[in-house]
């Protein structure tokens, strides 16, 4: 990765975790889980609001390091609008750009997630980034009210 380009990165991440966006407890929403990641410590509640098959709405209150934080707040961002399918897909893609199982990055295909594909170099943090994608994924199947990464 070129240094400007991981710069740019950089930049987004400490925004978004000084900045968190969509930062607060909703409601009158439609789905509530709770997400942690014990590796590092990372908490989170996922809150959204659908229409149908629709995200309409989506925040999270907790606490977590920088990555987790910066990861859910630009989750919040993208999926709002976003089908249940397409959220899915995003997951999907989100997973295989962060463990490096995908030769193609898809980069494009991510948008301003793109800036959390250098965890890929740090396996430690890898569940700090997909903690908000899981959590979304347990809101979106409607099974159970809390997960846990590990
Ligand atoms: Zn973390």
């Amino acid at each position: 990765m070129f240094e400007d380009l991981r710069d740019l990165y950089q930049e987004v991440i400490f925004d978004h975790n000084r900045n968190p966006r969509n930062f607060y407890v909703m409601e009158n929403y439609d789905r509530m889980v709770e997400g942690f990641n014990p590796l590092c410590g990372d908490r989170l509640t996922l809150f959204l609001k659908m229409d149908g098959n629709t995200i309409t709405d989506a925040s999270f209150q907790g606490s977590g390091c920088a990555i987790s934080t910066a990861s859910v707040s630009l989750m919040t961002e993208i999926i709002k609008g976003k089908t249940q399918a397409e959220a899915e897909d995003l997951f999907h893609t989100f997973h295989k750009i962060t463990t490096g199982k995908s030769e193609d990055l898809q980069l494009e295909a991510v948008g301003k997630l793109a800036v959390l594909a250098g965890v890929r170099e740090y396996p430690a943090r890898v569940k700090c980034a997909t903690l908000a994608w899981h959590t979304l994924d347990a809101a979106l199947k409607n099974e159970q009210t809390s997960i846990s990464t590990e």
